[in-house]
C-alpha cells in the first residue's frame, strides 16, 4: 500500500485518488496509443479529446446549454496571477476605470495591476479588519461606468468567502475563483468573466481557466499579444500555441470525477458538512481555538484560525504532522492554523483533523 498523508495545503492542493491512480494506470500507455499524453502532440485527435471533453466538462458542470452559447471557456498558462494582469489589459479601455472589492491580498495585488492600466478604484476594503469578513448588500456603491467589477469569491489566505455573488451594479463581474471554482453551484448569467488557477479544485498547477462572456471578447485590444488576448485565444480554442497538455489531461479525469460524484450541488453539500466539522470544532473548543473570519463570512475552503500562542501553534503543527495531517501551517502573513478543505479533501480527512484537535486541547488546554 502506498503511504498517502491527509494533505490540508492550500495549493497545490489534495486531488483525488482515483484521479492520481488513473494517470498512474494510463502514464506510459495513453488509451492504447502506445504513448504517454506527455509525449502527444497537442495538434493530435487523441489530445484534441481531452481538449473537449475538459471544456465540455466545464460548461455541463457550470452552466449547460446557457455556457455553450454565451460563453468561451480559455485554457491559459501563468496562473491567476497573470488573470490580475490580462483582465484589465482586456478588459478596461487605456486610463479607463474598474471598481475591486479589496477582501484580502490576492484581492489587493489584483487591484495593482489595475491601476498600470488605469483607475482601480477601491470600492470596498476589509483592510482595516485584518480582512476578517466581505461586504454585504449596501455596503459600497458600484461605479456604473466601471469597466467591470473584480472580487475574489474565496479568500485562500485570511479564510473568507462571499456567501452570494456581490452586486456590480450593471458593470460585468468578474471572479478570481482559484479557491472555490467548482465548490458549491453557480449562477454564471451573472458573471462577465471568472478565472482560476488550477491548482487547488481543479487539477495540477500549469494551467488557468478564464470562462468570458463573448461579447467582452470585443474589447481585447489588437496590440496585447496573441497569447494574452482573450479574444485571439478564443479563436483558436486556446490551441494558438502548446496548452498545458497534462494538466488539461488531469483536469479533464478531475471534471469527470465531479460528475460522477453528482456535480456542483453535491459538492456542496460534502463541502458544507466538511466545513462544518471544522468550524464546530473551533466554536466548542471554550475558546481555545479561535476563528479568524466573522461568522456570516467563514470560507467553506480555507478554515483559518489561531491558538493561544504561537509556541503552542508550533506544537499543534509538528504533533499533527506526526499523526499524517499536513499542510495546516497558516499563510505567512497571518500565522496560526489553515485547513485547506478542497473539493478532493475527504471527510475522513476532516474527522481526523477534528479528532486531533479535540484530543491537543484536551492535553494543552
Ligand atoms: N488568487 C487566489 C484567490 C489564490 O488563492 C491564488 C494562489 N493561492 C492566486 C490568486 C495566485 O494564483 P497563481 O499562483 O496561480 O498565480
Amino acid at each position: 500500500m502506498t503511504h498517502r498523508v491527509h494533505n490540508f495545503g492550500a495549493g497545490p492542493a489534495a486531488l483525488p485518488l482515483s484521479v492520481l491512480e488513473t494517470v498512474r494506470e494510463e502514464l506510459l500507455d495513453h488509451r492504447g496509443s502506445g504513448m504517454s499524453i506527455l509525449e502527444t502532440s497537442h495538434r493530435s485527435p487523441r489530445y484534441d479529446a481531452v481538449h473537449e471533453g475538459a471544456i465540455a466538462g466545464l460548461r455541463e458542470l457550470l452552466g449547460g446549454a446557457a455556457l455553450g452559447e454565451d460563453y468561451e471557456v480559455l485554457f491559459m498558462g501563468g496562473g491567476a496571477r497573470t488573470q490580475f494582469g490580462l483582465v484589465p489589459w482586456n478588459l478596461m479601455p487605456a486610463g479607463g476605470s474598474a471598481d475591486y472589492l479589496v477582501t484580502g491580498s490576492w484581492a489587493a495585488m489584483a487591484a495593482a495591476e489595475g491601476a498600470k492600466r488605469g483607475r482601480a478604484r477601491e470600492a470596498w476594503s476589509s483592510a482595516g479588519t485584518g480582512h476578517d469578513r466581505v461586504p454585504g448588500p449596501g455596503d459600497y456603491e458600484p461605479d456604473p461606468g466601471a469597466a467591470y467589477l473584480h472580487y475574489t469569491s474565496n479568500n485562500t489566505i485570511f479564510g473568507t468567502q462571499f456567501p452570494g455573488v456581490p452586486e456590480a451594479g450593471g458593470a460585468p463581474l468578474v471572479a478570481d475563483m482559484s479557491s472555490d471554482v467548482l465548490s458549491r453551484p453557480l449562477d454564471l448569467d451573472r458573471f462577465g468573466l471568472i478565472y482560476a488557477g488550477a491548482q487547488k479544485n481543479l487539477g495540477p498547477a500549469g494551467v488557468t481557466v478564464v470562462i468570458v462572456r463573448r461579447d467582452l471578447l470585443a474589447r481585447s485590444p489588437a496590440e496585447l499579444p496573441d497569447t494574452l488576448s482573450y479574444a485571439k485565444m478564443a479563436a483558436k480554442r486556446s490551441l494558438l500555441n502548446t496548452p498545458p497538455v497534462f494538466a488539461i489531461y488531469v483536469l479533464d479525469l478531475v471534471l469527470r470525477h465531479l460528475r460522477e460524484l453528482g456535480g456542483l450541488e453535491a459538492a456542496a453539500r460534502r463541502n458544507e458538512e466538511k466545513a462544518a466539522l471544522l468550524y464546530r470544532a473551533i466554536d466548542g473548543s471554550g475558546g481555545f481555538y479561535r476563528g479568524h473570519a466573522r461568522p456570516e463570512a467563514r470560507s467553506r475552503m480555507n478554515v483559518t484560525f489561531r491558538l493561544p500562542s504561537e509556541e503552542l501553534e508550533a506544537r499543534f503543527l509538528a504533533e499533527a504532522a506526526n499523526e499524517g495531517l499536513v499542510g495546516l501551517k497558516g499563510h505567512r502573513s497571518v500565522g496560526g492554523v489553515r485547513a485547506s478543505i478542497y473539493n478532493a479533501v475527504e471527510a475522513e480527512a476532516v474527522r481526523a483533523l477534528v479528532a486531533f484537535m479535540a484530543d491537543f486541547a484536551r492535553r494543552a488546554g
